[in-house]
């Protein structure tokens, strides 16, 4: 195939003609937000090129999403407008349009004659696509850009240990090591007059003032501005991703496998907000890191650990498993063994407020829950903490499940992310195995603060936070 690097992402998602007759190629950009790397971008460019039609690419903007709040969304429009301004200096047109995507996609679909979308394996993203595909009147495609190895390639169902995955998706993995080409797009549509979507954002014509672009954009959206936003640890964009990943190749990566669950220290890549937005392509991680390092090595072997069996496997669970962020999606005999000790005494009950404001007796768990607050992420070892504490302390299982995914969703980066609901699930059982009985926690694997202290330097770690 001449676009090899297309190979098992795309998926046809209705049974519609590609309506020759009508103006544009339309990719509604919302799992992939980057130019680099987008296998979804190439793809429709390539149609724009075959089919000789202008591309339009369109990010629709709402205040109506899970918890808007300006937080993620300043994150998200850092990196937007920089992707516009990106793909436009390729010669295509890029539109901001406040509407929600079914909505949006519709009214665009009139003068489409072929819509694609890149892939999410979230639930309410994929009914986004199939309601607007099924009231299409053209041929709709969803391409994949969001894993190294396709999920649906390893399995149809759910796979409920990273063990199993990663024997699957080594066999297979190399093949999808490929650089994805950009492509020329031999019709420009940059300078064409789009008279009838009223809810374009008319941008100020300043080029790359991105501040200026972003504050403008969030006038006009009606979300929660409480939060405080966290430019001074990160700012969105694909081009504060890829200075991430060089600091991780150059100065981080030859020790992650021995730092990695060291929150004391700054050895991980801190790239999860951007792969959570689609600002950088997990497989230009991966090229990235293959031109300084053996395939082999035993960081890039613990790294690759995370960021393409765990991170896919929690696809997988998002997309096979009904109820992922319930706590009745938790496997059963986890469920089961949390029930036979529901009426365990609690030492501590906090309800949601305590835990928000981080008000609890535990010094390390508050410097966690501050750390979330201050900065928009926690470490990885402090997760795990984080929630099993909120199991410890809370009246019910289920409530515990609840506020867990409430605050990871609301004040992280990288929240409503797969990664979240199947982390957050691994706390409570999932992906893991029975251990010796406790209180409360029955055969779910327990943490204990002297855990911290054995491991890491815990001061270190509370002076930066508290
Ligand atoms: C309770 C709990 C909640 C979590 N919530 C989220 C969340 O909302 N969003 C999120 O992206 N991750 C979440 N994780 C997973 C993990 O903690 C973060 O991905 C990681 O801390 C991100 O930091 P990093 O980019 O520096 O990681 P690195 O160690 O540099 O890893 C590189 C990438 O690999 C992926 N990755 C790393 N660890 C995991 C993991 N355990 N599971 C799946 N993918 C992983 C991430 O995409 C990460 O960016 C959660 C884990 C737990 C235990």
């Amino acid at each position: 195939m001449m676009l090899d690097f297309l190979e098992y992402r795309i998926k046809k998602l209705n049974n519609k003609e590609i309506n020759i007759n009508k103006k544009f190629i339309i990719y509604v950009m919302e799992a992939s937000q980057r130019e680099d790397y987008n296998h979804a971008l190439e793809f429709s460019i390539y149609q724009s090129n075959i089919l000789k039609k202008p591309l339009l690419v369109i990010f629709f903007v709402t205040d109506k999403f899970k918890y808007s709040n300006i937080r993620y969304y300043k994150f998200m429009l850092e990196g937007i407008v920089k992707t516009k301004y990106e793909i436009e200096s390729r010669g295509v047109k890029f539109l901001i349009v406040k509407d929600t995507f079914v909505n949006g996609t519709l009214n665009l679909s009139k003068d489409a004659a072929l819509i694609v979308f890149d892939k999410n394996y979230l639930r309410t993203q994929r009914i986004w696509r199939k309601k607007v595909s099924e009231l299409l009147d053209c041929a709709s495609f969803e391409i994949e850009s969001d894993v190294v190895v396709p999920v649906e390639l390893i399995s149809n169902n759910l796979i409920p240990y990273a063990y199993i995955y990663r024997q699957k998706l080594e066999k297979i993995r190399d093949i999808f090591l490929k650089k994805v080409p950009k492509l020329e797009p031999k019709i420009k549509s940059i300078d064409i007059k789009i008279p009838n979507y009223q809810n374009a954002f008319e941008l100020p014509s300043l080029n790359n003032n991105f501040n200026i672009l972003v504050s403008y954009i969030l006038n006009e959206l009606n979300i929660d501005k409480s939060l405080s936003t966290v430019e001074k640890y990160y700012i969105g964009g694909s081009d504060e991703a890829y200075k991430k990943l060089n600091d991780f190749i150059n100065n981080k990566l030859f020790r992650y496998k021995e730092f990695r669950s060291h929150p004391d220290k700054d050895y991980t890549s801190n790239l999860s907000p951007y792969l959570h937005f689609g600002q950088i392509s997990p497989i230009k991680i991966v090229m990235e890191i293959l031109k300084y390092y053996e395939i082999n090595d035993d960081n890039v072997k613990s790294f690759f650990n995370e960021l393409i069996i765990w991170r896919e496997l929690a696809r997988n669970y998002v997309l096979f498993n009904e109820f992922y962020n319930q706590y009745e999606g938790l496997p059963l005999w986890a469920k089961n063994t949390l029930y036979e000790h529901i009426n365990d005494k609690r030492e501590y009950i906090y309800d949601l407020k305590d835990l928000e404001e981080a008000n609890t007796h535990d010094i390390y768990w508050n410097a966690a829950q501050k750390e979330m607050l201050l900065t928009g992420k926690m470490h990885n070892y402090m997760r795990m903490y984080w929630a099993k504490k909120i199991i410890e302390w809370s009246k019910s299982p289920k409530q515990a499940f609840d506020i867990a995914c409430y605050l990871n969703d609301k004040y992280l980066l990288d929240g409503r992310d797969a990664n979240g609901y199947a982390g957050i699930s691994w706390c409570f059982g999932a992906f893991d195995r029975p251990f010796k009985e406790r209180n409360i926690f029955g055969k779910i694997r327990y943490m204990s603060d002297k855990a911290l202290k054995n491991k890491f330097d815990i001061q270190k770690y509370l002076d930066k936070y508290l």
